[in-house]
């Protein structure tokens, strides 16, 4: 297909390859193509679409505002829709997790918001050194890209990547590794060479760097030797976070306040473009327009952000929906990995997927399904992680849906027979 996209569009245009066809409408887990077929998306957005394509009561409360006549681009002045935005989250999100912090809009996306956390914690602590772990993904700008892990994404920087150091993260050294006694050491003995650094930035599961999913102990561990050497602990919750993984945030039972959390993708709940840096109030020491930018807050986001937390988030039920689809995803993931030696299923809630030992197993089966109408990509450094990720809002019977597809596509691929019978 020789079109406009292939003789105009940048070669760096990634996504539209292994979907080769033209995408025209959604609507909840589905996207439809000029043909009018239909494709189960268990991609959403990367993590951008939790609660489906065009939710109805996501775009209603976004036809009325935009037809009404109100303020769409406003720097970062008030206006109607960002107070309801702040209220909301501060009630519906903040206030009932105990959380006390402080929320700044930085550029409207993710790795905006691991920018701001990078530089704020650089500025608050006078340190330079960030450390970031195997794997990581924050983002592809040069802070955020000195923090990832991926040397592909790296050598695109064209600069040295600096001021940031990789340590392992949990289960690269294999599954009883030695955890923190390198880090613990090195940030006790002055001669380690590791120079003090102001942050650590963590993801509680590797979204882009292959599903690892860290544990709860891991994670408190980490916490505690943050506080124990007074380095602030940031959570990129970029795609973890806004109910992928069963709760709002991804940290919440893991039993961790981070000291700076970064929040985008599904934040305004609809696809447009919103973050957030949230830290605690001590650490505000920001002089005003110190961080400044354009589009810091989108009225249209603030919106559907906040009738999404007014939807989803007024109690407990959702969180129980989440947990129900979880269970049958794994469940089915299970299955499918079950039938191959060497794979096993990776990750945790609604992010989740499968770790094949060939490394061209999970590529081959993601293009696979898409010839049979599902969407799925794949994760990690070689592409080895096959990566689902359907919206929280899926039903029992497409999620089924898609299950079978993927058994399908994993049959032709490995030889191997898969029965699901026993997914609900
Ligand atoms: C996607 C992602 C980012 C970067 O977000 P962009 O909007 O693509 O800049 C940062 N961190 C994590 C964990 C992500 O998944």
């Amino acid at each position: 297909m020789s079109d406009i996209f292939e003789s105009l569009e940048s070669e760096v245009r990634s996504y539209c390859r292994g979907w080769d066809t033209i995408f025209e409408r959604a609507s909840g887990s589905f996207l439809y193509s000029e043909d009018g077929r239909g494709y189960l998306d268990f991609f959403s957005g990367a993590g951008a679409l939790n609660y489906g394509h065009n939710h109805p009561a996501l775009l209603r409360p976004l036809m009325e505002y935009l037809l009404s006549g109100a303020v769409i681009h406003s720097l970062d002045m008030k206006t109607t829709a960002k107070r309801r935005f702040l209220e909301t989250f501060h009630e519906l999100i903040l206030k009932p997790r105990n959380l006390d912090y402080k929320v700044m809009f930085p550029g409207p996306t993710g790795t905006n918001s691991v920018e701001a956390a990078l530089k704020l914690a650089r500025k608050v602590t006078g340190r330079t050194h960030v450390l970031g772990f195997t794997n990581a993904f924050h983002g592809m700008t040069l802070g955020s890209l000195a923090v990832t892990g991926n040397s592909m994404k790296r050598q695109g920087a064209g600069v040295p990547l600096t001021h940031a150091s990789s340590i392992p993260y949990d289960g690269f050294l294999g599954d009883d590794a030695l955890a923190f006694s390198w880090l613990r050491s090195a940030l006790a003995d002055s001669g380690s060479g590791l120079d003090k650094p102001a942050a650590v930035i963590v993801e509680t599961v590797q979204g882009e760097g292959g599903l690892r999913a860290a544990r709860a102990s891991w994670l408190r561990e980490l916490s505690d030797i943050c506080h124990q050497y007074g380095i602030l602990l940031i959570v990129d919750d970029v795609q973890a976070g806004c109910g992928r993984t069963g709760k709002f945030f991804s940290f919440e039972d893991v039993g961790i306040v981070p000291d700076i959390v970064c929040l985008s993708k599904s934040i305004s709940a609809f696809g447009l473009p919103l973050a957030l840096t949230l830290f605690k109030p001590e650490l505000d020491l920001w002089k005003p327009g110190e961080h400044n930018g354009t589009f810091r807050g989108h009225n249209p986001a603030f919106v559907t952000g906040a009738a999404a937390l007014e939807h989803f988030w007024q109690d407990g039920r959702f969180e129980q929906k989440i947990a129900a689809v979880a269970a049958q995803l794994h469940e089915g993931l299970r299955l499918i990995a079950d039938a191959t030696e060497g794979a096993s299923v990776r990750g945790r809630g609604m992010l989740a997927g499968i770790h094949y030992s060939d490394p061209k197993a999970a590529g081959k089966i993601a293009a696979e399904s898409f010839t049979r109408g599902l969407l799925v990509e794949t994760s990690g450094p070689e592409g080895e992680v096959l990566k689902t990720m359907p919206a929280l809002t899926i039903s029992a019977t497409e999620l089924r849906r898609g299950l079978e597809i993927l058994a399908e596509a994993a049959e032709s691929v490995t030889g191997q027979r898969i029965v699901l019978k026993t997914v609900a």
